[in-house]
């Protein structure tokens, strides 16, 4: 399978440093705040790549930290007169909690910042030794990108461009302006924790580092997180990883394009966000994961609520199918004779399985997963359709199961949605044949006996109107007349 590698700018065959095993790593977020649907975005793009190589048969060690110390952090607890341990804690939750509504799998793996203080220690120590990092006499310790000779490899920049083109922050005890502090020393009134170079705290590029090499160890197979991070984060990571263990951090890496809104990066610095909790109170985890996948991961996203709108409706087209394609195979008699139409139909499973792994495989196409599984779903209706009547119950099942499994790989769960409605479907069934109507579903053969009492209504035609009431009463049914209309239920 081909995995683009931002490394390289492009498509390598995936190979594993261990056959069969993938070990990777997603930067987590800083727990200051709810996460907004471009985070969001970026997380759900490496449970879907996480997700498919497990559907493929890799053993996945997938492990994502919590920044639960940094600048934003202690400036929000300054700001509540809270503890920053308080509001990494509060925040931390909240994360979890939304990703689990969001169907993101855990972690194996979940490292937070404060509590590998240790092996940052270390990291830096080492870096220390070797000659590529250097204490100051503030109390910080600066890596020093000069003394690492493929600085830049990552985000394809060198330092003169950079020194050149950007501003940096001025500060005197710094060798070069691009030097970065992997120990930043404390300020009063901060979370800091002793060391050899004075109380102080780790910095960011320096977390990530450390907890990759003692948790998975390195190079790791995969490393990820949202483009936004190539430089300097991910940058500045790897120049530490390769001086201090003489090996690259990762052998690819995947980066995810930005959520954008009206043409603009969601962030929370230009408060045009909204957050993942906002959107999943509003809409279905499945919705918001059709809108997102049926983009390319590392292309942007524009987000709209009408394009989520939309979504909902895909959403409703694949639950209803199943639901149809089962309630069909439940009522279908078992003759076990094929017909043209099954045939299509089983033709037509096998592609949508067979056009869902080729696009998968190409570096993680979702928009042509979905693309295979909403053709499936074409098909089927069509068949539901037309073979009414004529119904061949293993090819109708496999349908349903193939749907529900595809969805899977890429995490909709359609298992709650298409639990099967309340009412006996071979009463319902029963009941709409009488009323002369052969419905593909449950609902629709109730709406079906409901529309044409309601149409004798209508023409004044009381007898039939009746006629259909007793015979929905005679099949154990009860016609209900309610504020919002007749309903259908059980005796
Ligand atoms: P942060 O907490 O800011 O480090 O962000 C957590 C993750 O979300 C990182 O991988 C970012 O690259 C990613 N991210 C931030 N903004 C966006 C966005 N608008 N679209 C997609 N990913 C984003
Ligand atoms: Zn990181």
């Amino acid at each position: 399978m081909l995995v683009y590698n931002s490394q390289v700018h492009r498509k390598q065959e995936l190979e594993p440093i261990e056959p069969g095993k993938i070990r990777m790593y997603v930067c987590g977020p800083t727990v200051y705040d709810q996460i907004h649907i471009g985070n969001g975005r970026t997380f759900l793009s490496f449970d879907v790549i996480r997700r498919y190589l497990m559907y493929k048969g890799y053993e996945v060690t997938f492990a994502q930290n919590l920044t639960d110390v940094d600048d934003k952090i202690i400036n929000r607890a300054n700001e509540q007169g809270r503890t920053a341990a308080e509001v990494a804690e509060e925040f931390s939750e909240k994360f979890i909690e939304q990703m689990h509504r969001f169907g993101i799998l855990d972690p194996d793996i979940r490292p937070r910042a404060t509590r590998e203080i240790e092996a940052m220690q270390e990291m830096i120590q080492l870096l220390i030794e070797q000659g590529n990092a250097y204490p100051v006499p503030s109390g910080d310790v600066y890596f020093s990108v000069r003394s690492d000779k493929a600085y830049g490899i990552l985000s394809g920049r060198d330092l003169d461009q950079l020194r050149a083109g950007e501003r940096v922050e001025v500060n005197d005890e710094k060798r070069d302006p691009f030097d970065f502090a992997l120990w930043k020393a404390a300020k009063p009134g901060e979370p800091s924790w002793p060391s050899p170079w004075g109380d102080g705290r780790p910095g960011w590029h320096t977390e990530c580092c450390a907890m990759i090499h003692r948790y998975l160890g390195t190079p790791i197979d995969i490393h990820g997180g949202g483009a936004d991070l190539v430089f300097p984060h991910h940058e500045n990571e790897t120049a530490q990883a390769m001086c201090a263990w003489h090996a690259p951090l990762a052998n690819v890496w995947m980066h995810t394009g930005m959520l954008q809104i009206n043409e603009e990066k969601m962030s929370k610095s230009l408060g045009n966000f909204y957050t993942l909790k906002e959107v999943l109170d509003r809409y279905p985890a499945n919705a918001v994961r059709i809108l997102m996948l049926q983009t390319h991961y590392r292309a942007p996203l524009d987000f709209s609520f009408d394009r989520l709108d939309g979504a909902v409706s895909s959403l409703e087209r694949l639950v209803g199918c199943v639901k149809n394609l089962r309630w069909a195979a439940e009522a279908a008699p078992q003759d076990g004779h094929l017909t043209e139409g099954d045939r299509v139909l089983g033709a037509a499973i096998d592609a949508a399985e067979r056009e869902f792994v080729a696009a998968m495989d190409d570096d993680f196409n979702t928009a042509g997963g979905i693309a295979a599984i909403f053709g499936l779903v074409t098909t089927a209706n069509k068949y539901l359709a037309e073979a009414a009547g004529s119904i061949e119950t293993s090819v109708t099942l496999r349908a349903a199961s193939t749907l529900v499994e595809l969805c899977s790989v890429l995490g909709i769960d359609l298992s709650k949605d298409t639990a099967q409605s309340e009412l006996p479907a071979e009463l319902v069934q029963l009941a709409a044949e009488r009323a002369g109507y052969a419905g593909t579903s449950p609902e629709e053969a109730a709406q079906a006996l409901i529309d044409a009492r309601q149409e004798a209504r209508a023409a004044r035609d009381w007898g039939t109107a009746d006629a259909i009431r007793d015979g929905i009463t005679a099949l154990g049914l009860v016609l209900e007349d309610t504020a919002a209309g007749a309903r259908l239920r059980r005796k």
